[in-house]
């Protein structure tokens, strides 16, 4: 399972965070999540209680933002929602290279106290 591994990174990382500010404890850590990140909520949700145990994120809230993904269409110069990862433009057919987004892992925000 790697989303235990990608939370270990995560939760280094909003430790670290938490640090800087002089936080005792995390009570909700927000992500942005892409669709093609690879990822199951499930599986992550999971992940989190098992990495933040014995830190001082353990208990906090896990909010996660899903991002679908989007493609750029270069003929119609806009964006568009490429579903299940397919980038073909639903305008005018082009299959698009340029995927803007929806594989992001990352760290939104903390709440800290
Ligand atoms: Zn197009």
């Amino acid at each position: 399972m790697h989303e235990l591994s990608l939370m270990a990174a995560l939760r280094d990382q909003a430790l670290a965070e938490a640090r800087r500010h002089g936080a005792e404890q995390i009570t909700a850590i927000r992500l942005r999540i892409g669709s093609l990140a690879g990822v199951e909520p499930d599986a992550l949700q999971l992940a989190y209680a098992v990495v933040m145990e014995g830190s001082i994120a353990a208990g906090a809230e896990l909010v996660i933002e899903l991002v679908p993904a989007r493609c750029w269409c270069r003929p119609c110069e806009a964006c568009f929602v490429a579903d299940q990862g397919v980038c073909e433009c639903p305008r005018c057919g082009t299959l698009s290279r340029e995927l803007r987004q929806g594989r992001e892992l990352q760290l939104v925000s903390l709440e800290i106290s």
